[in-house]
């Protein structure tokens, strides 16, 4: 296997980060998660063009490579590997610097990124759906900014496991639902799809973009709006869309039934479209 590091590709075994990478030490991190089809970038434009934002927040806009760069990585990774299906991850961070929270002298962005074999939902687990739990938000301000700083994610799922649930929703104190451990949330009440608005509370995921221009296609309507506890629990159906989970229906929500427990039409039309976009669509 291998990796791409600082500008060069060196074999996965042997890559690393310094000990004081400002990633490691300060979270001062953002990555993006890519699916890769058949060494194809799905929407590869979408998420750099987010990590560019992130990285303009954290000073770190100098460290992340033009688009064309990102496609010559992911062919030259792909052309040594060649994965049916995988994921392109990619981490960028504040880079080395003698440890103090604002280190003095200038720093340089590390930049790595490297492919992972992995398998997306088949349609017949779609079919299925998952189920899901609330928990309360008690993540930072500033969920817009694609941060590492994950541990509240990485709780909040391990809490769904406990409950037998594949994802957490996490819920403001104002009772309005945000997003997902790691997907954004969509319901649809009277055929027509609604997610939470975009701003500081949640991440602008690049499948919930797609999610929007399919429903745009198939005359669905899509609205961002507010959504409440009950109004989540209350809607005809609940999906989940993220880059590794697909467009995932949500069919048990806190151990109560969605939609009497099956994928709902609107949602298993949606996935299916999304299907044939992922399969097919070229790179960015
Ligand atoms: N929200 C959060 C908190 C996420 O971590 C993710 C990505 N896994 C998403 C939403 C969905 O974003 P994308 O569709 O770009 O994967």
């Amino acid at each position: 296997r291998w990796a791409y590091v600082d500008g060069v590709f060196v074999p996965f075994a042997s890559a690393a980060v310094p000990l004081e990478d400002r990633g490691l030490e300060f979270s001062e991190s953002l990555y993006e998660v890519v699916a890769v089809i058949n060494g194809k970038p799905f929407r590869l434009a979408d998420h750099v063009e987010r990590m560019l934002q992130g990285a303009r927040e954290l000073g770190l806009q100098e460290g992340v490579p033009p688009l064309a760069r990102w496609q010559h990585v992911v062919a030259d990774l792909w052309a040594r590997e060649r994965f049916d299906s995988a994921i392109l991850y990619a981490q960028l961070t504040g880079g080395t610097a003698a440890r103090e929270h604002l280190p003095g002298q200038r720093k340089k962005p590390l930049f790595f990124a490297y492919l992972r074999p992995f398998t997306f939902p088949a349609p017949s687990l779609i079919a299925q759906g998952i189920a899901a739990v609330t928990v309360p938000e008690m993540r930072w301000q500033r969920r817009d900014i694609k941060t590492t700083m994950l541990l509240p994610a990485v709780l909040a799922k391990q809490q769904a496991r406990q409950k037998g649930a594949q994802e957490a929703i996490f819920v403001g104190q104002d009772g309005y639902v945000n997003e997902g451990a790691s997907s954004n949330v969509c319901v649809v009440r009277s055929g027509v799809v609604a997610s939470p608005p975009p701003g500081e509370r949640l991440l602008e995921g690049v499948t919930l973009k797609a999610v929007s221009e399919l429903c745009a296609e198939l005359g669905l309507p899509f609205h961002r709006r507010w959504v409440s506890l009950s109004d989540l629990k209350g809607a005809d159906e609940v999906f989940i869309a993220s880059t590794t989970t697909l467009i995932m229906p949500v069919v048990r929500l806190d151990g109560q039934l969605v939609g009497g427990g099956k994928p709902g039409p609107i949602t298993l039309r949606l996935a299916y479209h999304f299907q044939k976009l992922f399969t097919g669509e070229q790179t960015a």
